[in-house]
Formats: C-alpha cells, structure tokens, sequence
C-alpha cells in the first residue's frame, strides 16, 4: 500500500475511472440519478470538498433510484458515461459504480455502509434533505454521516432545518436554479444546454442522442 498525502491508497481500481479506491479518507458522498449531471451538483461537489476539507468526492449514480420508479429515467450506461466524463479530469472527484452493479432498488444507506471506516459527509440538495427522513433506515443513515446540504431556490433553510433532525452544514454557495428535468426539456427541445453541463458531456448528449 503506497501512502500519498496522508491518504492510504489500496487495490487498483475497476469502477472508479482509473483513479485508485481511496481508504480511511474523508469522503464526500454525492448520489442522485445524474440524468443528467449538471453544473450545480459539480459546483455543490467542489464547495464540499473546500468547506468541509474533504479527501475525495465521490459520484454515485443510483441503478434504479427507487423514489423515480414511475417516471422514465436514461439508461444506466447513459447516466453512468455522463457522470464519470463529468468529474474527469479533476483529481478530487471520482465517479463509482457501485449503485449501478446492485440489483434491485438502491439505498444511500447501503452505500454508506460500503465505505466503512471512512468519515463520510453526505452531500444533498436541500429538496432531498427535506425529505430525508422517508429514505430507508434514514436514522442509522443519519447516525453514519455528516450532512452538507446545498441551497436550492424556493426551499427555506429553516424548512429544511426543522425536517432533519441533525446539525447540517450548509454549503456557501449561490443557490443555482437549475435541474435535470429542465436541463432534458431543454435538450428534448432542441435548445442547447452547453455549459449546463460539462462539455464532454454535452457532447455525449449530442453523439449518442441521449435526449431524443
Ligand atoms: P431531476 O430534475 O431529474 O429530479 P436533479 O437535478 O434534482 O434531478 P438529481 O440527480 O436527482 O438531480 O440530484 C442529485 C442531488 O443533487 C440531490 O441531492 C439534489 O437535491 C441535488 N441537486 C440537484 N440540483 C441541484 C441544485 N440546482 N442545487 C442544489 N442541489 C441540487
């Protein structure tokens, strides 16, 4: 095992894009659907990462995110390509398949509890922490993670306070009204979205027509 920067770097890696698995760090856990991923989950990654002294930040697309069961989510391999072209080439961000591999529905708290022995922050929007509390074992969850919540316009941080019942740490940065949903219309539209995401991604939207 080599050691860098007081991290401890372990088996080479087979889903992390590369990069080597990370063990004992402080590790920031960034999931969602990634249909795309846009500007604001990077920029809610890299305020994270800055705040809270994070190690590494990891993105995690979820396989079958169990609370969009209803409505028509991109292929795995789509969300998948688009978050590792994403975080490349930043150092600090990884991409991880782990929730992509899982059958059946995905769980944070599996995830979680994936990462043993890490010190993990998890980082949400401040619509998902409002609902956090009908996440599956959303106490054990809770007991496992710091928070590090992001602003999202039209939902008030006292809100979001009083539905979560642990210290959150609130990341210092604009609150940025964009989403997947409209970053797809927009693309369904046949209007650009170049710099709602990042460029490869953007590109990949376009090559492989991800958006119809
Ligand atoms: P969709 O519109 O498809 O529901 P989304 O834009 O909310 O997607 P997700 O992939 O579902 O993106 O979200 C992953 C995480 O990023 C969630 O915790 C969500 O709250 C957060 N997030 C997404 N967009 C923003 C935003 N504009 N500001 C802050 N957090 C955000």
């Amino acid at each position: 095992m080599i050691r860098l920067s007081g991290c401890a770097w372990s088996r080479p890696p087979e889903s992390q894009g590369g990069l080597p698995i990370l063990s004992d760090v402080k590790r920031g856990i960034l999931g969602g659907t990634f249909d795309p991923p846009h500007i604001a989950h990077l920029i809610a990654g890299e305020t994270a990462y800055r705040q809270l002294a994070l190690d590494v930040v990891s993105f995690i697309p979820a396989g079958a995110p169990w609370q969009k069961f209803e409505s028509s989510v991109s292929s795995a391999e789509h969300r998948w390509e688009m978050t590792r072209l994403s975080v490349e080439p930043i150092p600090y961000f990884t991409a991880d398949d782990s929730e992509i591999r899982r059958d059946g529905p995905t769980f944070t708290i599996d995830t979680v509890e994936s990462f043993a022995g890490d010190d993990l922050v998890l980082i949400l929007g401040a619509d998902a922490a409002l609902g956090i509390r009908s996440w599956h074992r959303w106490r054990d969850l809770l007991e496992q993670v710091e928070l590090a919540v992001a602003p999202r316009p039209g939902v008030g941080r006292h809100e979001v306070e009083h539905a979560v019942p642990k210290t959150i740490e609130w990341l210092d940065m604009a609150p940025l009204d964009m989403s997947a949903t409209d970053v797809r219309e927009r693309a369904r539209k046949g209007l650009s979205i170049r710099f709602y995401v990042r460029e490869r991604v953007w590109q990949y939207v376009q090559e492989q027509n991800v958006y119809g």
